[in-house]
């Protein structure tokens, strides 16, 4: 039997609404004894259950994870990841030509806290609650009994993601199986995915569907992948015909993924060429009128809102940098995975950026995150991932 959070009177109606979060404030009593990522009923104050979810300590205390009265029990979790699948194959990701997508994505499939990326026969799971933190096993054999999707492996992925002061001490490892192939098929191209030592869980999934649209403007074009990692852009780059496919990142580990994802798919191919150096000192440096396409993809250049005003700042800078050089008649793909950005802030900065150089700059698609990272119209903070596709004179 899982213990009882009150809320204070009124605190009610934001989960009302089904937003998933409680937060801290809301709360009127907290049961004796309640540990850190136990699961926890949540009531009004007049004792009506509102819903059950993980206790963490902060700001968000609860995240919900049901409605209902029931056991948070694999056969709970089994039946929110055959519905996760079951939306995949909907969105058509499940394919011999696509084995890369996001099989879960916190609030946007119900499940707070938690994150599955899938490559191939291996899920990569990370827990950002300790509430899913301790759910870990119980994931993991779920994720390995989901009819028809042939998962074997398991690798947990979240000493970075936990609140450090929870003090859980996670390892990175595989729950269940072991490495066998890291190659994924992402859209007919290969990639390696270095789950164990890369970013995030391994490769920038979110990107998928922008990827696939700069392939149709690259035909032709001089292109310029900044901030590269795995490349990602670059192979789409290559397979839609640029001439040159230019890939820079300040990271020499990005570099050297970079040139074997490229081998991987265009083994010999001289039209591209990975750089290790820094974004701005590269701008900086090019020739006027170097390239026809330029990708920006920088990291979030802001983690938390207090850093909001440098990041906007950043974000100025780097798009006028472009503006500067690219070639006229270029297309430009600009991006911010910041969740702290909001989408008009991001486009101000870009408008500014534009502004300063005085270029003829006119907006052709507005992007976002991929449908397998979905946003619930209830939580609106899950949505991050914000880019312009710009045509410049
Ligand atoms: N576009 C990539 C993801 C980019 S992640 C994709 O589609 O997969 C951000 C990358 O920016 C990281 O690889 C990091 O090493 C690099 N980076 C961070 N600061 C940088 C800087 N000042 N100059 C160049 N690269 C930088």
């Amino acid at each position: 039997m899982y213990k009882d959070i009150v809320l204070k009177r009124g605190k009610e109606d934001s989960l009302l609404r089904f937003h998933p979060w409680v937060f801290s404030g809301a709360i009127a009593t907290l049961p004796d004894g309640l540990e850190e990522g136990e699961t926890v009923r949540v009531t009004a104050s007049d004792g009506r259950l509102l819903g059950i979810g993980h206790y963490e300590i902060g700001s968000i205390a609860v995240r919900i994870l049901d409605s209902r009265d029931i056991a948070l029990d694999e056969a709970f979790y089994a039946s929110r990841l055959a519905e996760a699948w079951t939306l995949r194959q909907r969105l058509g990701l499940v394919r011999s030509d696509n084995s890369t997508f996001r099989l879960v994505h916190g609030e946007g499939d119900f499940l707070p806290g938690c994150v599955i990326d899938i490559y191939g026969s291996t899920a990569v799971l990370q827990a950002h609650s300790p509430g899913m933190h301790y759910a870990r096993h119980i994931i993991s054999r779920a994720l390995v009994d989901l009819p028809g999707a042939g998962i074997k492996n398991v690798y947990y992925k979240s000493e970075t993601t936990l609140p450090f002061k929870a003090r859980l001490d996670p390892v990175n490892d595989y729950i269940t199986g072991a490495f066998d192939t890291n190659i994924a098929i992402e859209n007919g191209l290969k990639f390696n995915i270095d789950w164990l030592k890369g970013q995030k869980t391994g490769f920038f999934v979110d990107q998928r569907d922008n990827r696939a649209l700069l392939e149709r403007y690259s035909n032709g074009a001089r292109v310029l992948n900044m901030f590269c990692y795995t490349g990602g852009f670059s192979v789409y780059a290559m397979r839609g015909g640029a001439t040159l496919v230019h890939s820079v990142d300040s990271s020499a580990k990005a570099v050297a993924l970079t040139d074997a994802n490229i081998a991987l798919n265009f083994p010999g191919d001289s039209r591209h060429k990975a750089v290790a150096e820094d974004a701005f000192r590269y701008l900086g440096d090019m020739e006027k009128g170097a390239y026809d396409l330029i990708i920006l993809d920088p990291p979030a250049f802001a983690k938390h809102r207090s850093a909001l005003n440098n990041a906007l700042r950043g974000y100025r800078r780097l798009n006028a940098a472009a503006f500067e050089k690219i070639a006229p008649g270029g297309i430009l793909f600009t991006f911010s995975c910041s969740q702290a950005v909001s989408r008009e802030q991001f486009r101000l900065a870009v408008f500014s950026a534009a502004a300063s150089t005085g270029r003829r700059v006119r907006i052709l698609h507005q992007l976002t995150q991929p449908a397998d990272h979905p946003v619930s119209i209830y939580h609106p903070e899950g949505e991050y991932l914000k880019g312009l596709v710009l045509y410049v004179e």
